[in-house]
């Protein structure tokens, strides 16, 4: 099987607890990843909210060429992120506050081969309110310019970790398309699902612009504990397949940013459920969407130069 990933933490775990992209201790290897046909991971650079201006944009750096070291270190070529013919890296950022608080540091990241970049994580910043905010004030002017100055590059905003309003107001303001790389949608009524979750409007929104969703292994915002397993999964995918996503949907594990549910605890775990989905009556076509086809498509589309 083939195998695309919008979202993983595995770069700032390992960069944080010096491990190494070709094999190690944590929820993804690209050894392990040898069991696909073709796999591509989009690594992101995770800023927490404790970090702003020029403090994160120096984090990112770091792990940027942390990033850009591991795929040498791995065979591969940094300007590509090809690591073999088969396997492809991709860096990603979560947390818009990697800009520095300024237009350059955005241009920063694109020319470090940026090419998605969640507006928040949890907390406010520079650009807009994310989803545990507490003031909700949605996006700001700086957050505007940001977000034309990312049309102009070709950059795609991604909403995971957005709050509500700033979610409204994007869509209002901006006409291009955007994809929530990590989010499922709202099954549960755990506060943390409830804010991390899409919504109806939310999903139509994505759906309407041909954007990308994907599936998070995160038991909080799969369903309500306890039990959470492939079943939870394939409720999700049902959900959004009821919404007309089913070409816009794809996998965002986020893996080593969460402890995953046990079924699809680590990359290894894939193959599983792969068949797991198909024996509770996934059609095979949908299922070679959803792990690879839409998400390939998507970015062969946009940025047909990477
Ligand atoms: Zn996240």
């Amino acid at each position: 099987m083939r195998y695309f990933d919008l979202h993983c933490d595995t770069l700032t775990e390992a960069y944080q607890k010096h491990e190494h992209l070709v094999r190690n201790h944590l929820q993804v290897s690209f050894d392990r990843a040898n069991a696909f046909e073709d796999y591509c991971q989009l690594f992101a650079v995770f800023i927490p909210d404790e970090l702003r201006d020029q403090q994160a944009l120096d984090y990112f750096l770091s792990c940027a060429s942390y990033f850009d070291e591991e795929i040498r270190l791995s065979g591969g070529d940094p300007a590509t992120g090809k690591i073999n013919p088969h396997c492809r890296a991709m860096l990603s950022v979560e947390g818009g506050s990697a800009c520095g608080g300024t237009l350059e540091g955005l241009q920063t990241l694109f020319d470090c081969g940026v090419r998605v970049m969640t507006l928040t994580w949890n907390g406010d910043n520079e650009i807009a309110s994310g989803c545990f905010s507490p003031s909700d004030h949605g996006l700001t002017d700086f957050g505007k310019e940001v977000i034309s100055q990312m049309m102009r590059l070709g950059m795609i905003p991604d909403v995971s970790h957005l709050g509500k309003k700033s979610f409204a107001q994007l869509a209002q303001f901006y006409d291009g398309v955007f994809i929530a790389s990590h989010s499922n949608y709202d099954l549960t009524a755990n506060p943390y699902g409830r804010a991390r979750n899409l919504s109806d409007w939310q999903v139509r929104e994505i759906v309407s612009r041909g954007g990308l969703i994907g599936i998070n292994f995160c038991p909080d915002f799969l369903s309500d504990p306890p039990g959470v397993g492939y079943d939870h999964i394939m409720k999700q995918i049902e959900s959004f397949l009821a919404l007309d996503a089913e070409k816009c949907l794809a996998i965002g594990s986020d893996f080593d940013g969460c402890t995953p549910i046990p079924d699809v605890n680590s990359i290894s775990r894939i193959p599983f459920l792969y068949q797991a989905l198909l024996d509770r009556g996934l059609p095979g076509d949908v299922a070679d969407r959803l792990f690879w086809q839409n998400a390939f498509s998507f970015f062969q589309a946009h940025f047909p130069d990477k």
